[in-house]
């Protein structure tokens, strides 16, 4: 798969470069939320492998893909471990560096027993991953048939990431989460797949989202402001994709499959790193969709994020 139709030259073929986030999960269990200035009892914890960007690498590496990753861990043991993980994957982790100062990002999740969570990130060194440091790995990034980048990173970085992507002929596909203000139509213009869920997609276009309808208008929106394939990610209703060259009133409404959901937890990451495989392995975009929504299904049958995440002979076993 590749935008400019040159395909036979591109020596990538079938690798998705990954450009983002790596987090511990610290996850902590309890009959409920801790009140302000409350001390209280959890029934459990585990640490587990998360970050936008780690979960998006571990499924498209899960679903076929050779996978590069390119992001940045603290020189500590939650940085190592990330790493392994990553390796285990078989992802190459040849552009995750090591910071000296910073710690690992975390992300701290208290889950309570009506599944309710409430989190907090702290970047750490995430947020150190800088634009130079992803231009030194630009030889990785050329090398991919796709790229993908998430917004857990900052902000410039993203967008010279997408950028060295372009020049080298890579489809660019951005998971816009979360949000943390207006996409310009420069940005918008360097992305090839953009792939928001429904709350990013009213938040960037301003129209509310709630269906497959009210998701064309979005994505229309979001195509006025410069976007080029939209797709919105609707949950238990599936996926709305508007395209480049269609109009208003375009675009399909691909539904979920229908599966008991116990847990959507990286259902989205699970969706676009599926997606972003079965494109680099040069299947037609509306094909790579049905793709992600049967990893994506899969992944909400079982508990956790990385754990969740299912494996190609899986999708190619499971029916429908
Ligand atoms: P998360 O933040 O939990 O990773 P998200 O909000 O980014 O998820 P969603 O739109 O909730 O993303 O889900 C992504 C995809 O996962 C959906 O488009 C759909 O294909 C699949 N999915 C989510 N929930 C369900 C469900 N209940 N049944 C079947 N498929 C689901």
């Amino acid at each position: 798969m590749n935008k400019n139709n040159n395909t036979s030259t591109h020596s990538g073929h079938g690798r998705v470069v990954v450009i983002g986030s790596l987090n511990m999960d610290l996850v902590v269990r309890a009959a409920r939320m801790p009140h302000p200035g409350e001390t209280l009892v959890g029934e459990s914890f585990a640490q587990v492998p998360g970050g936008k960007g780690g979960n998006q690498a571990v499924a498209a590496a899960r679903l076929g893909a050779q996978v590069s990753m390119i992001g940045r861990v603290g020189n500590d043991a939650n940085g190592n471990q990330l790493k392994q993980g990553l390796e285990k994957e078989g992802i190459d982790c040849t552009g995750v560096s090591g910071d000296p100062h910073l710690p690992t990002g975390v992300a701290v999740i208290t889950v309570d027993d009506a599944s309710q969570n409430a989190i907090v990130i702290v970047a750490g060194s995430n947020g150190a991953l800088t634009s130079e440091a992803v231009a030194e790995h630009e030889q990785t990034i050329a090398q991919a048939a796709v790229v993908v980048c998430q917004l857990e990173s900052p902000g410039e970085t993203v967008f010279e990431a997408m950028q060295i992507a372009r020049r080298n002929g890579c489809v660019v596909v951005l998971n816009p989460a979360p949000v943390t203000g207006p996409l310009t139509r420069a940005w918008l213009e360097t992305v090839d797949f953009l792939i928001p869920n429904e709350i990013e997609a009213a938040e960037l276009s301003g129209v509310k989202v709630v269906s497959p309808e009210t998701a064309r208008a979005a994505a229309w929106a979001l195509r006025e402001q410069g976007a080029r394939h939209v797709i919105v990610t609707l949950g238990a209703q599936g996926v709305f994709v508007l395209g480049a060259d269609e109009g208003r009133e375009g675009g399909r409404h691909y539904p979920a499959r229908r599966v008991e959901a116990i847990d959507t937890t990286a259902a989205g990451d699970t969706f676009v790193g599926g997606f972003c495989a079965a494109l680099a392995a040069g299947r037609a975009s509306d094909d790579a969709v049905r793709f992600g929504l049967a990893a994506a299904a899969l992944s909400v049958t079982r508990a956790g994020a990385q754990p969740s995440i299912p494996y190609l002979h899986e999708i190619e076993s499971s029916p429908g």
